[in-house]
């Protein structure tokens, strides 16, 4: 074994356990120590030896462990926390009505912390170092803004921040709505980002977060809601900041099959195509993540290969609203980025990067009839240097490399999810479910070590969320007690979308 000499300013040494490196064999991943100093890896080497008069850094003896990139959350919102488990499947039209932040009356700041930091702990304990949380915050209040951005910071994760917006009603996006609800009635139906009356929401982001001076774990990024939901007007704003700033985007694209149908419906003169509308519009490129790309056509599929635009997938979300299975293999095949998220609460009611991997994989062998590689090595590379690049952060995070930040997952791999060891890859993607998770690092800190949160108190943290409780759930029983009124034509509308041909299928159809 090489024997090399401790990088100068180590301040921390793991190890002895297996690490996966970038170009290692991730089947099986050979030993080595991992010298930190501050938020950086310093070195990775066989084994390091101390310098010779110094005394030995802190270490972390880490044999019979794993240590991983840490998982990046690529598509999350932090809103709807609170509504974990209230649902089970409802079409995503539905589902709107019941989860998204236009349907409730304005939430207290102890709300908004408590709802963060729960949402954030759950990121931690699957693994994860960075989440992308692409926040609706309606109506908009500073404070509300001013307590997500100290939660992250409070507990020590990794956050690429984007405030959801579009400027176009919900109700105006999706299809038959307008025309089957009585229009007494249409003052009730909204979406994932309603417009703010008399606010510029990007110029306040703009003068309040983009220009203020850089910190070590939030990152700043755009998230129109959707395309349908913004104007060119807005998508060509949303361009410019990203391109001054270099920003990453995210925005929701082709969800359901009502998405694709009202492009169809909206865009003749872009062949019914929302890619081909955002192509013309010169909004395509590195920068742009497309959240669930589930009924993207072949020559969409195309247009983001060429143009170097990725996706983020979220298979839990996709099963649980009806919405379908995505062009997996169409995707890989194309060499299109994927990342990999776990969208809202809601609707995916788990935060775990490792359900979200399973279910890439296994979803990728009915998912089209292509025929692709073995899909345990895209889906662990989608969850860490996926998500990592498409934050425009692929030189700092999602991989185990000198110079880049230390946000590690250690996994302990005496668990009977890694006995006996036939595959790494393989094991972490299929068996393990984040039992296994014993410490992670963000930044070049523990946050969790042996399983315990160093930075906050987590049992205050649950006393603090069943404080606000109260208040949460009975808003949430006059929102479906009113949703249970709207439910005739909510179910028209969806039969004539269920009716509808858009030219693809991304449902299963059983005869
Ligand atoms: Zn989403």
């Amino acid at each position: 074994m090489d024997t090399t000499l401790l990088p100068e300013g180590t301040t921390l040494l793991i190890a002895g356990a297996r690490v996966l490196l970038p170009d290692a064999d991730w089947h099986a991943p050979g030993t080595a120590d991992i010298a930190i100093g501050g938020d950086r890896i310093l070195g990775i080497a066989g084994r390091f030896a101390p310098r010779p008069g110094e005394a030995p850094p802190e270490t972390l003896d880490a044999r019979g462990h794993l240590v991983m990139p840490g998982f990046v959350n690529a598509h999350y919102h932090s809103h709807d926390v609170l509504a974990k488990g209230t649902l089970e499947e409802v079409p995503l039209e539905q589902w709107r009505l019941y989860a998204l932040p236009a349907q409730y009356p304005p939430r207290s700041v102890a709300e908004v912390r408590a709802r963060t930091m729960l949402g954030a702990l759950e990121c931690l304990r699957s693994g994860m170092t960075t989440v992308q949380d692409m926040l609706t915050l309606y109506p908009f209040d500073p404070a509300h803004l001013d307590t997500v951005i100290r939660t992250y910071e409070e507990l020590g994760i990794r956050v690429v921040f984007s405030l959801q917006y579009g400027d176009r009603k919900g109700l105006d996006t999706v299809p038959f709505w307008k025309e089957i609800f009585p229009p007494e009635l249409h003052p009730l139906l909204s979406s994932a980002a309603e417009p703010e009356k008399n606010f510029d929401l990007l110029s306040y982001f703009e003068e309040n977060c983009l220009k203020a001076p850089a910190r070590s774990t939030v990152h700043w990024a755009l998230g129109p809601s959707a395309p349908e939901r913004c104007t060119p007007g807005l998508m060509a704003r949303t361009t410019d900041l990203a391109k001054r700033y270099d920003l990453p985007v995210y925005s929701h694209i082709y969800e359901s099959k009502g998405m694709a149908l009202q492009a169809r419906h909206e865009l003749g003169q872009y062949g019914g195509s929302l890619i081909r509308r955002l192509h013309a519009e010169g909004a395509l490129g590195p920068h742009m993540n497309f959240a669930h790309s589930v009924w993207l056509a072949p020559d969409e599929i195309e247009i983001l290969a060429e143009t170097g635009a990725g996706t983020v997938l979220n298979p839990q979300g996709n099963l649980k609203m009806k919405c379908g299975i995505p062009p997996i293999r169409g995707l890989m095949n194309a060499g299109v980025r994927i990342g990999l998220g776990c969208d809202n609460c809601s609707c995916s009611d788990a935060q775990n990067m490792f359900v979200a991997m399973k279910l890439f994989s296994l979803l990728s062998t009915v998912s089209d009839v292509i025929k692709g590689p073995p899909p345990a090595m895209p889906a662990l590379r989608a969850a860490t240097e996926g998500g990592a690049d498409g934050a425009r952060l692929g030189h700092l995070i999602g991989r185990i490399a000198p110079g880049y930040k230390a946000d590690l997952t250690v996994i302990d791999l005496a668990d009977p999810s890694f006995v006996p060891m036939n595959s790494m890859v393989r094991q972490l993607v299929n068996v393990e479910a984040g039992r296994a998770v014993r410490h992670v690092m963000v930044d070049g800190k523990w946050v969790l070590k042996d399983r315990r949160v160093t930075t906050v108190d987590e049992r205050a943290i649950f006393e603090e969320v069943a404080a606000v409780m109260p208040t949460f759930r009975q808003d949430f029983a006059e929102i479906t007690a009113r949703v249970a009124r709207l439910q005739p034509w909510l179910d028209q509308a969806q039969a004539r979308m269920d009716a509808s041909d858009v030219g693809i299928q991304r449902l299963p159809q059983l005869s």
